[in-house]
């Protein structure tokens, strides 16, 4: 379970990136964070494995507060997938793929390329996992289509058995068909392991069709928490356009009809 405790975050030119958050993420669901470009996902992703440290709140892992001193431990439970695949790409897939052991081996050791038997036959399964075929192994990182690269990325996440997979936008330079394909590679990775995923989308169909639950952010704060079912199109509008629909919607002071306290659940 990952929990975000009134996480506010204000960087030091004055920008509220978020704005009081908390959440409660159980163990082994697929949650999506959505929301327009600046919402703060990537803000609160980054929370998650200590990349950004909140200016108030804090995080708490399966029970460990997240803190300089626990940091270095939750690293090898909460693993990262990036929307720009963040390869090495001068170095082989296989390498990329045993990168995802750095936190538990000794850089001496990653930097001579000796890894165990066992380490590299979980790179060659996982690989396989991903749809890449034994060919590829020996190939540049940077030679592969995005797709190939983002799969390569899926494969280095799960070398660990993180018990938390962070994926930030990992679809947002793919075409739809491969963007569903991945996205049906780290939901079924998951649920194989029962990983949690917390998932940031900018795509309301894929949101829909993946999310075991949307948490929707706009202007750093959560303003919808649910299931796709509960995600209909008018509650789509209100997470895109809140402002312009609040002022057309003001007749009104019931609390249910007023979109914005509507929406969260
Ligand atoms: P999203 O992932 O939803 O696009 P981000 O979390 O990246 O949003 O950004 C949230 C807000 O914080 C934006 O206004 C963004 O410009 C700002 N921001 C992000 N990183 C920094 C930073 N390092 N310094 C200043 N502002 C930042």
């Amino acid at each position: 379970m990952i929990r975000f405790e009134s996480i506010t975050k204000t960087w030091p030119d004055g920008t509220k990136a978020l704005s009081d958050v908390t959440l409660d993420i159980p163990r082994g669901q697929f949650c999506v964070i959505l929301g327009p470009s600046g919402a703060g996902k990537s803000t609160l992703l980054r929370a998650a494995n200590g990349l950004m440290k909140p200016s108030t709140g804090g995080v708490v892992i399966d029970g460990t507060p997240l803190t300089a001193a626990s940091e270095k431990q939750l690293r090898q439970r909460v693993a990262m997938i990036h929307q720009h695949f963040n390869l090495t790409t001068r170095m082989s897939v296989a390498g990329n793929v045993l990168s995802g052991l750095l936190p538990v081996v000794s850089t001496a050791r990653a930097l001579s390329g000796w890894f165990k038997p066992e380490q590299r036959h979980k790179a060659c399964a996982l690989l396989a996992r991903v749809g890449l075929s034994p060919a590829h192994l020996k190939r540049r990182a940077g030679d592969l289509s995005g797709g190939q690269q983002q799969r390569v990325g899926i494969a280095r996440a799960f070398m660990l058995d993180p018990e938390v997979v962070l994926a930030d936008e990992p679809v947002a330079s793919l075409d739809p068909k491969i963007s569903r394909d991945i996205l049906t590679l780290i939901r079924d990775a998951a649920r194989e392991r029962n990983t949690t995923v917390l998932c940031s989308l900018h795509q309301v169909d894929l949101a829909r069709e993946f999310g075991d639950r949307i948490v929707g952010m706009r202007n750093g704060r959560v303003v919808f928490d649910g299931t796709p079912a509960e995600f209909t199109d008018e509650r789509v509008q209100g997470l895109y356009h809140g402002a312009q629909w609040d002022d057309t919607h003001e007749t009104t002071t019931d609390e249910e009809a007023s979109p914005r306290l509507a929406m969260v659940a």
